[in-house]
C-alpha cells in the first residue's frame, strides 16, 4: 500500500478500528449538541460521532492554534527565575474534518513552518492526524468550488473518506494514514468506486450557491484599481469586531501576554488577535498606520487577494468555507463574495498608463 492509492473500507469496521486506537490517540470529531449544532470536540466511542453536518461554526485551526494557549510558567525564587515549559501534547486524530479546513491547514503549516519556524505550533501539529470527510451536501453559504478548498481534494490530508453508502472510499495521503488504515481490512477501489464518487462530487459542485469568482478581483487588488470609494463604503459599514478574522481556517495573527497568577508568578500565553482591530496595529508612539476601519477592511482583502499574497502562499487567502457570510453582520457587504462582487461590478478604475502595474501597493 503507497500514498496515492484509493482503497475501499466497510464503514463501520472502519469506525471500530479507529476507536480500538482510543489508548494511543485522543479521537475529536463531529458531535451533534442538544440545539442542532455541530461542533467538534472528544469523542470516546463512534456512537457519539454524527454525519449529519456540513461544517463547524468555528474554524478547525483551533486545534492547531487554540484561541488561548498556554507556552510556558515562570517563577522568581531564590535562586533566580524558573521556567516551566507547556504540558506535552498527546497525539491526536481529527476525524471527519471538511475540505475547506484540511485546506486551511496547508496555509497555517506555511505560515508556521515558513521563515519563522513555530515550535509550539509543530508540537501539536506533529501529533495531529487528519481524517478528512469529503462533502456531499453544501450549505448555502459555501463556495469552495471557487477557492480549490473542496469539496474533496488531492492532498492535505493523512486520510480522505468519501461515504458511499455503508462503505468509505479512502484516499492514502500519507504514512500515519497507513498506519490507521492497516489497522483494518481493506481492498482496492474499482473504476466503478471511483465513478460513484465523481458522480456525488458533481453533484455537491452542482449545489453550490454562492460564487465568489475571484480572478478580476485578484487582478483588480494586485494593480492598485480599486477605487478609494469602495474602501471608505465598506469601512463604514464594518463594527471592527474581528468575527470575520476568528471565523477564518486561514487568519494567523495572534498575541502574546503575560499574566501574574501571584505576586512571584506568571504566565505567559499567546491569543488570537486580528487585524480587524483598532488597537493591532497602535504604536508604542501613539502613531497607529491602521487607524481606520477603511485602512483596515483594505488591508484583510488586500492580504487575501493581491497577488503578492498569492504568490508568497501559492494560493488566495480564501478556500470558500463561508464561515465569514455567516458571521459577518455587516448587513451582507463584508463576507468575501460581497466584496469580490463588488470590486468586479462597480469597485475598480480602469486600467490607465499612471495607475497600472504596481502590485502590492496600498498594503
Ligand atoms: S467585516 Fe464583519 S465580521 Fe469582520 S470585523 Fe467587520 S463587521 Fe466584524
Ligand atoms: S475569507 Fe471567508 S469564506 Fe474565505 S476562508 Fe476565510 S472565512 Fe472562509
Amino acid at each position: 500500500m503507497k500514498v496515492g492509492e484509493k482503497r475501499i473500507v466497510d464503514r463501520k469496521e472502519f469506525l471500530d478500528a479507529l476507536f480500538s486506537l482510543e489508548n494511543q490517540y485522543e479521537i475529536i470529531g463531529p458531535q451533534k449538541l442538544p440545539d442542532g449544532d455541530v461542533t467538534f470536540d472528544r469523542v470516546s466511542t463512534s456512537n457519539q460521532l454524527t454525519f449529519d453536518y456540513v461544517n463547524d461554526y468555528e474554524p478547525l485551526k483551533r486545534f492547531l492554534t487554540p484561541t488561548r494557549e498556554e507556552l510556558f510558567r515562570f517563577s522568581n525564587g531564590k535562586n533566580g527565575t524558573r521556567v516551566q515549559p507547556s504540558q506535552p501534547i498527546k497525539p491526536f486524530i481529527l476525524f471527519g474534518v471538511r475540505s475547506c479546513d484540511v485546506q486551511g491547514f496547508a496555509h497555517q503549516d506555511a505560515f508556521f513552518g515558513g521563515r519563522y519556524v513555530d515550535n509550539y505550533y509543530w508540537a501539536r501539529r506533529n501529533k495531529m492526524v487528519v481524517i478528512s470527510l469529503a462533502c456531499n451536501e453544501p450549505n448555502d453559504t459555501c463556495f469552495c468550488i471557487c477557492c480549490n478548498g473542496g469539496p474533496w481534494l488531492d492532498s492535505g490530508f493523512d486520510l480522505q473518506l468519501t461515504a458511499l453508502g455503508n462503505r468509505f472510499l479512502v484516499d492514502i495521503g500519507s504514512q500515519k494514514g497507513i498506519d490507521i488504515l492497516n489497522q483494518t481490512h481493506h481492498t482496492l477501489a474499482t473504476e466503478g468506486d471511483e465513478e460513484q464518487r465523481q458522480e456525488l462530487m458533481q453533484s455537491c459542485d452542482e449545489k453550490m450557491v454562492p460564487t465568489a469568482y475571484l480572478a478580476k478581483a485578484i487582478i483588480q487588488i494586485t494593480n492598485d484599481r480599486v477605487k478609494e470609494e469602495l474602501w471608505e463604503k465598506l469601512g463604514a459599514q464594518c463594527f471592527s469586531c474581528g468575527g470575520c478574522t476568528h471565523v477564518c481556517p486561514l487568519c494567523t495573527c495572534y498575541d502574546v501576554q503575560d499574566t501574574m497568577t501571584d505576586e512571584k508568578a506568571g504566565v505567559r500565553f499567546r491569543c488570537w488577535d486580528s487585524c480587524q482591530y483598532s488597537g493591532f496595529t497602535h504604536e508604542a508612539s501613539g502613531h497607529n498606520p491602521r487607524g481606520k476601519t477603511k485602512e483596515r477592511v483594505k488591508r484583510r482583502f488586500y492580504h487575501k487577494l493581491s497577488y503578492a499574497y498569492v504568490k508568497t502562499d501559492g494560493h488566495p487567502g480564501c478556500v470558500g468555507c463561508g464561515r465569514c457570510i455567516t458571521v459577518c453582520e455587516a448587513f451582507g457587504q463584508l463576507d468575501m463574495p460581497a466584496v469580490v462582487k463588488q470590486i468586479r461590478r462597480e469597485g475598480h478604475v480602469e486600467k490607465s498608463a499612471e495607475n497600472s502595474n504596481v502590485a502590492g501597493k496600498g498594503e
